[in-house]
């Protein structure tokens, strides 16, 4: 990372849940920010409000208080155009969601038509690239049910890229795949955060939390409990609740 360039900044946000008369406070003051190129890790455990932090990033899920700037552009302002910015923020999520009944060629083409405007020629031309950026030209013409779960992964990694986000969550991206092909899509996930994307990403994988990410953010109860270098974090947690969390899962 060479010059500080923040590109997201989340100041104090708070969500709570009301379900069945109970209410849950999934986020209690959350604050970070993430530089351009930046790859901000996300662990803690089940529960601690790690994908509705994420989801408010895209907007996906609204706060109570506190702001979030994406890009110089307040999510909360009254006159920002919400579905605007979602489109500058990627999302890949544990199940693929893929268009079912679509072409691999055409899950990564249509978004393309619809929010950014492109031509077919120039939406194939894109989606093509991104299948070879992701490692499976060869399957351009498959359904997603034809294909491995890495594969449809790779593929709505794609979709997302074409848009080109300004930044890209990934919320346990690897979590519903085969051992064989969690391999190639944290892989995969490493040579963006090489070519400079910047990342927020969700996840169990804790070697590549270690080498792929700038920062882990651990959070519990809605909180965060540690912001630090990885190295620092894995190797020297400082509160109980993180040593207890690393023991359980290392
Ligand atoms: P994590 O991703 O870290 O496992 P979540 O962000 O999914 O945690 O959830 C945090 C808390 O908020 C949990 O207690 C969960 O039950 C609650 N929660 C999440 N989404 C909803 C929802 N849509 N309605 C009610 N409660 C929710
Ligand atoms: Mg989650």
């Amino acid at each position: 990372m060479s010059a500080v360039d923040p590109i997201v900044i989340v100041d104090n946000i708070s969500k709570t849940f009301h379900a069945g008369g109970r209410s849950h406070r999934a986020l209690d003051g959350i604050s970070t920010t993430i530089n351009r190129g930046e790859v901000l890790v996300v662990i803690g455990p089940s529960g601690s409000g790690k994908s509705t932090f994420l989801r408010t990033l895209n907007a996906l899920e609204t706060i109570d208080s506190g702001s979030i700037i994406i890009d110089g552009v307040s999510l909360t302002a009254k006159k920002t155009n919400v579905d605007q910015l979602r489109t500058e923020v990627g999302m890949v999520f544990q199940h693929f969601n893929l268009f079912q009944h679509k072409s691999v060629l055409d899950n990564i083409i249509l978004p393309q038509k619809v929010v950014r405007r492109r031509s077919e020629a120039e939406a194939t031309k894109v989606a093509q690239d991104l299948l070879e950026k992701v490692g499976i030209p060869q399957l351009a013409d498959r359904y997603p049910s034809q294909l491995s779960g890495g594969q449809q992964q790779r593929v709505a990694i794609a979709r997302s890229l074409a848009m080109n986000p300004k930044i890209m969550l990934f919320d346990e991206a690897t979590s519903a795949l085969d051992p064989e092909t969690v391999e190639g899509v944290l892989e995969l996930m490493g040579q963006l955060a090489a070519e400079g994307m910047t990342m927020a990403v969700v996840t169990h994988e804790m070697q590549f939390a270690r080498k792929v990410g700038d920062r882990i953010l651990f959070m519990d109860n809605g909180k965060v409990v540690e912001e630090r270098k990885p190295n620092d974090f894995f190797d020297n947690p400082q509160s109980d609740r993180a040593k207890l969390f690393l023991e359980q899962i290392l």
